[in-house]
């Protein structure tokens, strides 16, 4: 595809982080001064996650207030919509932004209040999806999640758990998942980003819909079978697990296996500013470097419609921009 077509085809996004994919532009309007692009993006040579993850911090700063909060959800649905997407799923930590003394409901109002304008203003759809964090303990994971359930219909759609996987197994979230299920609240967890194909079954154990990255799914058949069986949406956000070293090297990047395996995969940015990137680039970054086809690229825009998290009418609209 040329990038002309890539831009007209009606494109969806499922695992984007806020705070990672605020603009410069925004950066600088919030934090009124001059911001250097080497703040906000990881280098060329990224050598780890934790480089990865320093490049939160000047974002995150500028998400403690209500001004900024409605400005970063503004800012998201500009930019997607200026690449042609038609709707997206983005997600955030709201415990993340009240370091300034803001409330979980305000944070989460004043992020979706922005997002609305934007939708208003560019016509692209949006749903919220609120990310627990792995080193927080479950009391306060729980605390916000129950905050965030009040919003479910009504802008939030679903939970995640992001975080260092590494450092903090699935297997110590069984018992908050459970109490998301019980709070008839759907979920994606970030799982096999680090290399363990353990918490990817885990979390499809636990009632996971969607897995954010599952790279170690890899050779394993197993878990494969697992996802493909449970129609499990697998959101693989290729530039940056090269960045992280969530593989060693491009050639072992499993987009192919997985396309191959008829797995439910969908093509995502995960953090649009740190790592540089658009689901145009993404498109791009597949199709010269794994034979991914034209027909593929949009058999991912229909596997996201099938494994978002938007209401069933919603969806049923978003059929109809893939005829056939
Ligand atoms: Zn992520």
């Amino acid at each position: 595809m040329d990038r002309k077509t890539i831009l007209e085809l009606p494109k969806i996004e499922l695992h984007s982080h806020l705070d990672g994919s605020l603009s410069i532009g925004a950066v600088r309007t919030l934090l009124g001064r001059t911001v250097e692009p080497e703040e906000l993006m990881v280098a060329e040579d990224c050598k780890s996650l934790a480089e990865y993850l320093e490049k939160f911090n000047v974002p995150l700063a500028c998400l403690q207030t209500t001004e900024g909060l409605k400005r970063g959800g503004y800012d998201f649905m500009e930019q997607i919509s200026s690449e042609g997407l038609k709707y997206a799923e983005v997600r955030f930590a709201p415990q993340f932004s009240t370091s300034g003394g803001l409330s979980l409901r305000q944070v989460i109002e004043s992020v979706l209040e922005g997002l609305e304008r934007g939708k208003k203003e560019f016509g692209t759809d949006y749903q919220v999806i609120v990310c627990a964090m792995r080193h927080q303990s479950e009391e306060e994971n729980a605390a916000m999640l129950k905050t965030a359930r009040e919003y479910l219909g009504f802008g939030v759609c679903a939970a995640d758990l992001a975080g260092d996987e590494a450092a903090y197994p699935m297997t110590e979230f069984l018992s908050l998942f459970e109490k998301v299920k019980r709070l008839e609240m759907p979920f994606t967890l970030h799982a096999g980003e680090c290399g363990s194909v353990e918490n990817i079954i885990a979390s499809v154990a636990c009632g996971a819909k969607r897995i954010g990255h599952g790279i170690a799914m890899r050779g394993h058949n197993e878990a494969k079978r697992l996802c493909k069986e449970n129609r499990i949406g697998v959101e693989m956000c290729p530039i940056s697990n090269l960045q992280t070293k969530a593989v060693l090297d491009g050639s072992m990047y499993p987009i192919r296996e997985f396309l191959d395996e008829g797995l439910l995969v969908t093509l995502n940015t995960d953090n649009r500013t740190v790592s540089n990137t658009s689901v145009t680039k993404e498109i791009e970054h597949v199709q010269a470097n794994y034979g991914v086809t034209d027909e593929e690229i949009i058999q991912m825009q229909k596997n996201a419609v099938e494994v978002s998290f938007a209401p069933e009418e919603q969806k049923e609209r978003m059929r109809g921009w893939f005829p056939g």
